[in-house]
């Protein structure tokens, strides 16, 4: 089912995630290794994909998927589109790879450097099964009691292996509001530049959201935090997966009610007010803002310069 035209990376997944069938154990074991059974591998945190002009991620049928299920730790049930159906494998375990004869033509690499490159649905596809695998990778052991834990319900939960314990762990998502803030009296847009960008300059500011904290709270906390910038108005826009490894980038506007700019904390090195202009200066410039289709920052910016 679609939701909503796609916007950005990894909201055009259109997966039936069948929950109802990830306590089948019956036709998970009979399905998963089925003829329509697609396998998504992914190796300590990167995702198989196709080398070429056109790279392509490597979603396998066939042979190449059951030799993909022979050698993985855990095989996650997906979910399925038509009578096709989807399973993540964990291969973190293996040391090299292409010990167990991948297709030809094809190697582990990180998604994100290769996300535009790829069909968006497949690269959302890549992206549910890297957070997946991720996070069994690390929820190996029981966090009350440190025993080993199991995967269970088609890869969706780990269950502690001590019985005197039993506690069940599921996957987690990490909040993370990103926001656009406008000026309180120019047509202006408050973006920083954050220490961890590589090229990129300048972007929208963004934060985890932390317990007990709503998120209207965690937009101008964050915006306060890194600028010293007061707002109000806080609005819901869109939200973007980014399960690198485990968030949702929940995306706001917001209004600035002071304009004096300090930064903080040692999170942003500088931020500034734009006008429109001069985004779009920076737009020509390639590494300047974030690349458009690709993020919900971009897609926040590009909301407020066209909006007039
Ligand atoms: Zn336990």
């Amino acid at each position: 089912m679609r939701l909503m035209n796609s916007r950005f990376y990894y909201d055009d997944i259109t997966l039936d995630r069948a929950h109802h069938l990830r306590t089948d154990e019956t036709w998970l074991s009979s399905n998963l290794s089925g003829s329509n059974a697609r396998v998504i591998p992914v190796w300590q945190n990167q995702s198989l994909i196709f080398a070429g002009d056109r790279p392509e991620a490597a979603i396998l049928g066939g042979t190449d998927a059951e030799n993909i299920r022979q050698h993985a730790s855990t095989l996650i049930f997906l979910g399925m589109e038509g009578d096709i159906i989807y399973s993540a494998a964990d291969l973190s375990h293996l040391e090299d790879p292409h010990s167990i004869n991948l297709p030809n033509n094809s190697g582990f690499e990180d998604l994100r450097r290769l996300a535009t490159t790829l069909d968006p649905i497949d690269a959302g596809y890549l992206a549910y099964a890297r957070a997946l695998v991720h996070w069994h990778q690390n929820h190996l052991f029981c966090g009350v009691c440190g025993t080993a834990t199991v995967a269970g319900r088609g890869g969706h939960e780990r269950a502690c292996a001590n019985q005197s314990c039993g506690k069940v762990h599921f996957p987690r998502t990490d909040p993370t509001v990103i926001m656009l803030v406008t000026h309180p009296t120019e047509e202006k847009c408050l973006l920083g530049h954050n220490k961890k960008f590589q090229g990129l300059r300048f972007s929208t500011i963004a934060g985890f959201v932390e317990p007990g904290e709503m998120l209207e709270q965690a937009v101008a906390r964050e915006v306060y935090e890194e600028t010293n910038i007061e707002v109000v108005d806080v609005e819901y826009k869109a939200s973007q997966p980014w399960p690198f490894p485990a968030s949702i980038m929940l995306g706001f506007r917001a209004h600035a009610v002071t304009t004096e700019i300090i930064c903080h904390d040692q999170e942003l090195i500088e931020a500034k007010w734009f006008s429109r202009e001069e985004v779009l200066e920076m737009a020509a410039g390639n590494e300047a803002l974030p690349p458009s289709n690709l993020s919900i920052s971009r897609w926040l910016i590009d909301g407020w310069l066209y909006e007039k």
